[in-house]
Order: C-alpha cells, then structure tokens, then sequence
C-alpha cells in the first residue's frame, strides 16, 4: 500500500470544514482591515532563502526540501566545458542559438585556422533533427569551403543526446566531452526549494512587480509551506500558513510604530474571530543592525568561557552568528543560555522609542501582552519588534504563530530602495487544532434529500433537485440526489447518515400532481408542496 510520505496528511471532511471556516473568517478580518490577497509559487530559488532567511537558521541550514532542476542548461557552461575538452586548441564561439525540433543548443565555433565545428545538442539523434541542422548550416555565413565539413563533422562526431544519458560511456568518440558536458549540466542547474515561509517570496515578489509603486502594501496568503522537521502532534513537513505583510517605501509609513500595533490588533481579533480565548502575547524588540553588531559582540564575550560545554549547533552559532544560540533546545544548554545578555540592554535610542510606542498602542486598544526578552524568532531579517502568540492546550509545539518587522529584507532582496515591512505566520494546522468548535458543529449538511421513487424517476428527481440547486442564492440549499434504485426505506437511512433535514419524495404520483411530498426527518411531520414553492419551504421562509 502506497501511503502519503512523513510528516504529511490528508485533510479529510469533516475537518476540512473547520479549515474552511477558518480561512473565511480570517478572510473576514483581512478585509476589515484592507488586506489583499497575494499567492505566490511553492517553490522558489534557493537562493532567496538563503540570503531572506539566512543560512544560519534552522529552517535554511537543516530543513528545506531542495533539488537541482537540471532542465535548464546554460550556454557559457557549455562552451566553457567544450574549450575545456579541446585542450591546445582555441575555439572561439561565433555561432548562435537555433531552437528547433528536437533541438536544445546549437553552437558554432573557429578555431584559430578557421576551421569551424557546430555543436548540436539534442534530444535526438534522427532525420528530422539532421534536416533542422542542415538548415542552419546553410544559413551559417561562413566561408563556403567549410559547409561540408561542418555537416560531416556533425554527423560523424558531434550530435550529443541531451540531456547526456547515464551511459555516455558508450558514446565512445567523444567520451571526453560528454563527460565534461555532464559536469556542465549538472553545474548550469538552478536549485530550487520548496518554500520554508512565504515572507521571503512576497517580498521577492514585491520587488519584481514593483509593488512600491502603488505605496503602502497589506498582503496576506493562505498555503502550505515545507520544513524538513521531525514530524510530532503539531509538528508537519507539510503545514499550512496564513501570514500577512504590511510593506511599502518609508514614505508610506510602513516603518511606523503604528502598524506592528495594528498587526498586532488585527491577530488578537481574528484569533478572537475563529474563538481562540486563551492566548498570549509574547513581545520584544530585537532592535536594528547596529545594535545587532554590539549585541552579539556581547554574546561573545558572555559565551567564551561556556561555549565548549554546549551543543556543536551553539559552538557554530557562536562563531557565526551569536544571536541564534537563543533558538537553540538542547536541555543542557538551557541555563547556560539564561545567563546571557538579552537584546534590550543593547538598543539604541530610536529601536526603544519605537518599542515604546508600540506597546502604548496596545495598552490604548486594550490589547495584553507580556514581554520576553528572549524571544528572537528563528530567522535571521527580523529587526526591532518581535513576536509570537503562544496557546496553552497546544502542548510542546505552542506557537500558534509567530512575526516581526524586517525592515531590512527588501534591499537584502535586491529592492532599489529601503521597503520597511512587519509579518506574522500563523500556523493553520496548530489554530485548527486549538479551536473550540468541532467539525460538526460547522459542517454543512444537506438540507433536503431527494428520494426518486420508482424506475424511471432519476429523471423527474434531478429535474426537481437542479431546479433546488440553483435556487439563487445558491448557498442556501445544500441539495443531495438519492436513485431510483432505492427502496423508500433505504433513502431515509441514507438521509438520515448523512444528517439531511428535509427528504423529498418524487414519484410517480408526485410528477403528476406537480406536488411533493417533503418529510422533516427530525419531527417526522409531512406535507405536499407545489413544485414552485419547494425552495421557500425548504428553507423555511
Ligand atoms: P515561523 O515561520 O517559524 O515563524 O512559524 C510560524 C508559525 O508556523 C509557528 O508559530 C507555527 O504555528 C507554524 N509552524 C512552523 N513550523 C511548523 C511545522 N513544521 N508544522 C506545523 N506548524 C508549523
């Protein structure tokens, strides 16, 4: 049996309705609060983790799902591997690039004799090809002397299957190049990774679409992201996020207190919103990049005569990059970690008077927090606030969710200019695990059944039940379709399982009469209804 692979799971109904009913709701809140939604690809450049998240972090060092996607070759990696492999001669590249049938590359080249070589790199190695490549020869404005040679040569020695199967060996003429064209593949490949967190790729994408254009920017996305973890209750490789980002050039405020504060707001409502009562919020500051220098300078001091009795994670940390040691859970390591400097000593004028003011906000709205001088989150773009809100019937894996600012993300992206910005991700497997309502109290059932009664009645049933379906509006009536085949006994039992309100029988006698017989299955009370006045009934309107 073939089962879904680690850490991941299906989404079955009911529960799918309580996801459902999750993502309306925050959908809900978003609105309220001038959020737009943004859907970015799962998978991404490595390379955008590397350099958003940072490759000290957990998630970039130990957990993303990579590969190399060796589609794509890159022509200057050929050439080079094609000089390579002529050692003594040198070529020089003067031909071009003709896509075609079956053709992925190819390539001219002069030696310094003029004598020229054309390169075809192909999927196949038959007439069609051969055609396309003799074309292209004869366009090629060279020296005439030299056609035949360059058709001759391709044909004898130079057409390379592409990409260069596993057993090149056999391709004994050229064995040389197609080894080190291999080495050139492998090499041009773009590596790819599945997205660890979508803070990363909305800001790439902001970049790319030049979102500053349009000033302040409130997105937020709903979708799975991928850690390689070790998989537990609360715990997946699959998991699913609903993050939002307020970003935008510093002229559109985005770097103002105000908004973490309305971020802020904006989680305490909508955890509010889903019935989410007992959460809290855990606050800090981690300052800027400056204070992030002298802070770990600190760490440093503090960490020289301890750092040999801690983890080879914290041993590395140290070195690299201090302020991580605080995402560290070796038990051990613990109270050696409750000994260090926290961030607050170290922020300087500005970070405090924004720390400041954000809790200020929060205490005039009325939203509690409590603060944690630890707190520094797992990814390295976070500067000044910092955040998580945590639920205690979650057990060990209690984050709910989790942001900060990241003020500096944009230009470390590549962004012409600073683009402040403030996030939060909220885990949608663990917010669905601490909600209070179940599946079935949200799930919808049907509101009638329709019970065709006899041969022939499929047909006068789906009449009946399309007419109810698209009832306008549509939502309102949840409409399931019994068979003909069924005895009447078998269609209640199968309204009654799947929680149906209504059965509505359609007979022979029904079809005639152009009346209904509609039974409430809870009260068992009965009546006829006028095919024209079903959907009201049904409804109770
Ligand atoms: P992070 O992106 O690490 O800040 O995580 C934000 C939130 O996503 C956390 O607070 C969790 O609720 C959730 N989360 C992170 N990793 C996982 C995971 N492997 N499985 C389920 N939820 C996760």
């Amino acid at each position: 049996m073939i089962k879904s692979p680690r850490g991941t799971r299906d989404l079955l109904p009911p529960d799918t309705a309580l996801w459902n009913f999750v993502e309306a709701a925050v959908r809900d809140v978003f609105r309220a609060y001038n959020f737009h939604e943004i859907r970015t690809p799962i998978f991404e450049s490595t390379e955008l983790f590397a350099r958003g998240v940072g490759e000290e972090t957990d998630i970039v060092s130990k957990e993303m799902f990579t590969w190399e996607d060796g589609e794509r070759f890159d022509r200057p990696a050929l050439v080079d591997a094609w000089r390579r492999a002529h050692t003594g001669e040198s070529f020089e590249e003067v031909g071009s690039y003709f896509p075609g049938e079956g053709i992925t590359e190819l390539a001219c080249f002069y030696d310094e004799t003029h004598v020229a070589e054309i390169v075809m790199f192909s999927t196949r190695a038959d007439e069609v090809v051969m055609k396309a490549l003799a074309e292209a020869v004869s366009k090629f404005d060279g020296p005439p002397s030299h056609l035949n040679h360059f058709s001759e040569t391709v044909r004898g020695r130079l057409v390379i299957p592409s990409p260069v199967p596993a057993n090149s060996e056999s391709m004994t003429e050229d064995g040389i190049v197609i080894e080190k064209l291999h080495g050139a593949f492998h090499k041009s490949s773009q590596s790819l990774t599945l997205r660890p967190e979508n803070t990363a790729g909305v800001v790439r994408a902001y970049i790319e679409h030049k979102l500053w254009e349009r000033g302040l920017n409130k997105l937020f996305y709903i979708g799975p992201q991928f850690r390689r973890e070790r998989p537990q209750k609360g715990r997946y490789r699959q998991f699913y996020q609903i993050g939002a980002e307020i970003i935008g050039p510093a002229a559109s405020g985005s770097q103002s207190p105000a908004r973490d504060a309305e971020l802020l707001e904006l989680l305490a409502t909508l955890l509010e919103r889903v019935g989410i009562k007992d959460w809290t919020l855990e606050l800090n500051s981690v300052g800027c990049p400056a204070d992030r220098v002298t802070f770990n300078e600190a760490l440093r001091q503090a960490l020289a005569p301890a750092v040999e009795k801690m983890c080879g994670d914290c041993q590395r940390r140290a070195v690299t990059n201090p302020l991580r040691i605080f995402d560290c859970k070796v038990p051990e390591d613990q109270p050696i970690i409750a000994t260090l400097p926290t961030i607050g000593q170290f922020l300087d004028e500005d970070c405090r008077a924004h720390y400041a003011e954000v809790k200020n906000i929060l205490q005039a709205v009325g939203v509690p927090y409590v603060e944690n001088p630890r707190l520094v989150r797992g990814l390295d773009y976070y500067t000044r606030t910092a955040f998580e809100f945590t639920h205690g019937a979650l057990g060990a894996q209690n984050a709910i969710l989790g942001g900060g600012r990241y003020d500096g993300l944009a230009e470390s992206l590549g962004s012409p200019q600073p683009a402040p910005g403030i996030g939060f991700a909220i885990g949608e497997d663990r917010l669905v695990l601490s909600l209070a309502a179940t599946a079935d109290s949200v799930a919808r059932k049907p509101d009638v059944y329709v019970a065709p009664l006899g041969a022939g009645m499929n047909r006068e049933a789906a009449r009946v039940a399309r007419e109810l379906r698209r009832h306008y509006p549509a939502a309102d009536l949840v409409v399931e379709l019994g068979d003909e085949t069924f005895r009447l006994k078998k269609s209640f039992e199968a309204a009654d399982k799947m929680g149906a309100r209504y059965i509505l029988i359609v007979g022979e006698n029904e079809v005639k009469a152009d009346a209904f017989a509609l039974k409430h299955l809870a009260s068992g009370e009965q009546v006829t209804v006028p095919r024209g006045e079903l959907a009201r009934r049904i409804l109770g309107k």
